[in-house]
């Protein structure tokens, strides 16, 4: 051929590696399905709801009909848990979808975005898609270091992307520091609060970000109903931000971005105070029995406030990736973060307790 499709922008982009399926680990190893352990997604290991899965019953003889595209019950239930008006809010097909739409908003070629080093990879991504150029800070302790991301912000930037608690790392970052970067980001530059994991803080550590939202017409707030909710395969998040930046992600959304099954899941599940209670608890326990095991392997990991621990398995750069070979051929799925820049780590997701001891189990096995 005498051309290349597409821009170089997108040509360039390594596209995102998932989780591997439960499925596909089987064929691979020839393993038993039913034995596998999968901690790689940060999915929540109670799985759904029960008050989602009825509420998805109820919706499926309307399901010959597209849903509202305006998402009107679903934003009525998010308007009375937050306390926000409902033109506030902008739903999204996961919160994947609301960062890619800012990106979209915001962003164009000869803009450029801010993110930490050892962040989610989606803001690369959603960068590149739009030919935004990427400007990534370096982490401090694995986290964001908000002073020297405040720094970095320049004349061409317009998005910033600050995920907390911080996915692949765990870290967190206190409501004082936020609220100080805040202050110092130029009216002009949206900043994105990713808070895909806040619903696992501990109680010391929860703020109010929505107040922000109230007086900083430059902050997105993003949350997701597939971590704590349990509804990660339905796909639905959702921003929050003054109409002034919500209006310009509305007009770029899809006007069916949500479908009905997912609305009428959300809906319940955002009601249903006593499932997130459990697997708020679960994951605390969860946290402790994983970290325990570290501590007694002499394994180093990173304090994670989210549903997930970072732990080193080895100290040259192949280790990563081959404690998780081994792991697989023992039936358990985590993460590599290789491709995050932590080639010595491996990002495990806090499970039920007897995959929790399954994957420590199958750990102590391998790294002896
Ligand atoms: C999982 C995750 C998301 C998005 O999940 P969705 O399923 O698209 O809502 C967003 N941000 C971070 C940091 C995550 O880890």
């Amino acid at each position: 051929m005498t051309f290349q499709f597409g821009p170089d922008y997108v040509r360039a982009i390594a596209p995102y590696q998932a989780g591997k399926p439960i499925s596909e680990v089987a064929r691979e190893f020839g393993l038993d399905e039913t034995k596998i352990v999968k901690l790689a997604s940060n999915e929540n290991p109670l799985g759904m709801p029960e008050s989602a899965k009825q509420a998805m019953i109820a919706a499926l003889s309307e399901i010959g009909r597209y849903p509202d595209a305006n998402g009107f019950e679903l934003k009525r239930a998010i308007s009375a848990k937050y306390d926000v008006q409902q033109d506030w809010i902008t739903l999204g097909n996961g919160s994947n979808d609301i960062l890619e739409l800012a990106a979209h908003a915001f962003v164009q070629p000869g803009h450029s975005v801010v993110f930490a080093q050892y962040s989610f990879a989606v803001y690369p991504l959603a960068t590149q898609a739009v030919g935004g150029r990427a400007i990534e800070v370096p982490a401090r302790d694995y986290g964001h270091d908000l002073q020297a991301m405040a720094e970095a912000i320049t004349a061409d930037t317009r998005l910033v992307f600050v995920a907390n608690p911080n996915n692949p790392t765990g870290t967190f970052v206190p409501a004082a520091e936020i609220e100080a970067f805040l202050a110092k980001v130029p009216p002009q530059v949206v900043v994105v609060l990713d808070e895909a994991y806040n619903e696992y803080l501990a109680p010391e550590q929860q703020y109010d970000s929505i107040d922000w939202v109230r007086r900083y017409p430059n902050l997105l707030v993003s949350r997701t109903l597939s971590k704590a909710y349990g509804l990660a395969g339905l796909r639905v998040g959702f921003g929050i931000a003054q109409p002034v930046v919500t209006d310009l992600l509305n007009r770029i959304r899809q006007p069916f971005n949500v479908n009905s099954m997912a609305q009428a899941a959300a809906i319940a599940a955002l009601n249903d105070s006593d499932f997130l209670a459990r697997s708020a608890q679960l994951n605390r326990d969860g946290y402790c029995q994983l970290t325990a095991a570290f501590d007694a392997l002499g394994l180093e990991y990173v304090p994670s406030s989210g549903n997930f621990v970072l732990v080193r398995v080895g100290d040259d750069d192949g280790a990563g990736a081959r404690v998780n070979l081994a792991l697989l051929k023992e039936g358990v799925i985590v993460r590599p973060v290789g491709a995050y820049g932590l080639p010595q780590w491996l990002r495990v997701s806090i499970g039920l307790p007897e995959e929790n001891a399954a994957f420590i189990a199958a750990l102590k096995k391998v790294l002896s």
